[in-house]
């Protein structure tokens, strides 16, 4: 059970584009909770080599470039900003090429352990929803309470289809199917924090609802474990 001084933290992990930052930040909002986007910082460092031309594949070029690797992660009004050298990243990090280097990037231990003492210490003020691969079993193992928000391949692929093609680039369904499977294998069958849930993490599917459902069912499942619903009548 959590204490009464200091907020509970919820940890949400699961595979790319279920739709989990889109749920946890308007969980965020209605229970008076600080929305992290874990996957934003190693897509930071992904965006990183991508504009440096350095091969996101080869480890001891991505480690010798990590010193040069400057990043300030900020909220304003509950939102996380992120900065790459002084500059804001905003939809730099959120191209399909970005995502290909997040994803390989994420792989190498040094990667791993440079940006975790930024993600250890917003846990240690409380009152944190923080999403991700490894929150539940590596980042906050304490974490009040852990989902493990997921959707099928097929479902995520259409989704983000829409997004992309909205947004006006040129991609196939195919194309962005066959990147998220290749993404899940690469989270899943990593050695270093693989993706795969905690032992005591809540299992949500997400497939057959909307992000309006999809956020009361969250929001009751943190509500039911901690004492968030009795001070924000959820
Ligand atoms: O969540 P998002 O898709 O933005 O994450 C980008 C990439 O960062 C993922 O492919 C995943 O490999 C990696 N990641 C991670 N650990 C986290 C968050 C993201 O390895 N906690």
């Amino acid at each position: 059970m959590i204490t009464p001084s200091r907020l509970p933290n919820v940890a949400v992990d699961g595979p790319s584009g279920a739709g989990k930052s889109t749920v946890a930040k308007l969980v965020a909002a209605r229970l008076g909770l600080i929305y992290v986007d874990t996957g934003a910082l190693y897509r930071t460092v992904g965006l990183y080599m991508l504009e440096n031309g350095i091969d996101p594949d080869d480890a001891d070029a991505v480690e010798a470039a990590l010193p040069n690797v400057k990043i300030s992660l900020t909220f304003e009004d509950g939102r996380q900003i992120l900065a790459l050298g002084g500059e804001e990243v905003g939809d730099r990090i959120r191209t399909e090429d970005a995502s290909r280097y997040a994803s390989a990037v994420s792989k190498i231990p040094s990667v791993r352990a440079f940006l975790l003492d930024e993600q250890r210490n917003l846990v240690e003020r409380g009152g944190v929803i923080m999403d991700g691969r490894d929150i539940g079993t590596v980042i906050m193992p304490d974490a009040d309470v852990k989902i493990f928000y997921t959707a099928a391949a097929s479902t995520r692929a259409e989704r983000r289809y829409k997004e992309q093609r909205a947004k006006g680039e040129d991609v196939s369904y195919e194309e962005i199917l066959a990147a998220i499977e290749a993404r899940d294998k690469q989270d899943s069958e990593r050695e270093i924090a693989p993706l795969r849930p905690a032992e005591d993490a809540v299992l949500f599917e997400s497939d057959a609802y909307t992000v309006d459902e999809c956020a009361d069912r969250v929001a009751a499942i943190i509500c039911e474990r901690t004492n968030l619903g009795e001070s924000h009548g959820a």
